[in-house]
């Protein structure tokens, strides 16, 4: 007999069905994954869409075209719920997104100067598509690729992992690289990403999340009243390219000083030649602690709706990019334009154009080495 049966039966002669409610806690402890058909892709594959829910997290809507997340929704200090990341509502928002609204991005996040790299004595030409330098993988980088999804279940419910092989001399990288990417949501709410990678042959790579967060809700305005605060001591300053410099410059005294937390806009206009590069922040901070160690990285307090984000991760450095490229020419979710500032990324990564900086932290993966990185974005409400 099904629980719903038994629960009728029991409740006409007055009886708890205490075992059945037992039952029905145990289905619902963990993450649950529905799947649906989120479209066709130009050449005809099906595009699937894949929503987590877990009593205490965030919803969580991703498809397998370009990992992208679609939507995550969380509630206000009053429990009233928005979605807190900017996309589309349907697949031709992001077979045309030119933001990387959301989407995995690989091989290498971020800027390689001079769309190059030399790699033991070997140079690599790679595809331009930022001016000089090749940005977030190239033109056709892991964003706009179909990526093989599979929902895997154990004790702690079910988790979506996706898988895309990169073919050697793909976008101009060398060797086959096979990256996967397992997205769960935690206990305590949090979205957890779990990335790793093999090649069979020695190359780079830089994986991230490039969602774009606004936490008054996608679309409502700008995030310069957001409150951040950077778990940095430093960043990478950088050209007018955006390619770093190769310093490390301390944040104190700068307009980058997140140590404590402080409103994104009450600097974002400072007579500062980086501040003047990056039209805003779209800076590498060093997260402090040990690479390798899941650790905070920053924390983002929308006093107004009381919602609050925490980054955690493995990466050695996090991008701070303020939307200064978006344009209010792009319609949201709900119709209402994407402004220039109206949403934040917090991307981690190897920092910016670690292949060409032998100072920074090695971005090489060679036969043999498992590349892994874990980033957790987890939204509550603040206290
Ligand atoms: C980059 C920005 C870029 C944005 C969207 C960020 O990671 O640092 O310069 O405009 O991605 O492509």
């Amino acid at each position: 007999m099904t629980c719903s049966r038994r629960i009728l039966r029991l409740a006409r002669f007055g009886l708890t069905p205490i075992l059945c409610l037992g039952a029905a806690m145990t289905a619902q402890a963990g993450t649950r994954i529905e799947r649906k058909a989120f479209g066709k892709t130009t050449s005809g594959e099906s595009v699937e869409l894949y929503t987590l829910s877990r009593a205490g997290a965030a919803t969580v809507a991703i498809t397998n075209l370009g990992g992208f997340v679609v939507s995550m929704l969380a509630p206000d200090r009053a429990g009233r719920s928005a979605d807190v990341t900017l996309g589309f509502t349907g697949l031709s928002g992001y077979l045309a997104d030119t933001s990387y609204f959301g989407c995995l991005v690989g091989r290498y996040a971020n800027r390689i100067a001079k769309a190059a790299f030399s790699l033991d004595g070997k140079r690599y030409a790679l595809s331009a598509n930022d001016g000089p330098n090749t940005l977030h993988g190239g033109p056709t980088g892991f964003c706009r690729r179909l990526w093989a999804a599979k929902v895997k279940s154990g004790q702690d419910g079910d988790a979506l992992e996706l898988t895309y092989v990169s073919r050697d001399g793909e976008e101009g990288y060398p060797g086959t690289l096979t990256a996967t990417v397992v997205y769960s949501l935690r206990e305590d709410g949090g979205l957890v990403i779990d990335y790793s990678a093999t090649t069979d042959a020695p190359t780079v790579v830089n994986l991230t999340n490039h969602a774009y967060f606004n936490l008054a809700g996608e679309g409502e305005g700008t995030i310069l009243d957001h409150e951040l605060q950077l778990e940095a001591d430093a960043f990478t300053p950088v050209d007018a390219t955006l390619i770093p410099t190769g310093e490390l410059r301390p944040v104190a005294g700068t307009p980058f000083d997140f140590r404590k937390p402080v409103a994104i806009g009450a600097r974002i206009d400072a007579a500062d030649e980086q501040m003047k590069f990056g039209r805003g922040y779209d800076h590498n901070f060093v997260v402090r602690g040990s690479p390798g160690t899941l650790r905070l990285a920053a924390r983002v307090v929308d006093k107004k709706s009381g919602r609050e984000l925490e980054m955690f991760t493995t990466e050695p450095g996090v991008q701070f990019y303020t939307g200064n490229f978006l344009d209010g020419k792009t319609l949201g979710k709900a119709g209402k334009p994407y402004l220039k500032r109206g949403a934040l990324c917090l991307e981690a990564q190897h920092y910016p154009d670690s292949p060409n900086q032998p100072a920074f932290p090695s971005a090489v993966l060679r036969p043999g080495q498992v590349y892994r990185q874990t980033t957790v974005y987890r939204l509550s409400v603040a206290k």
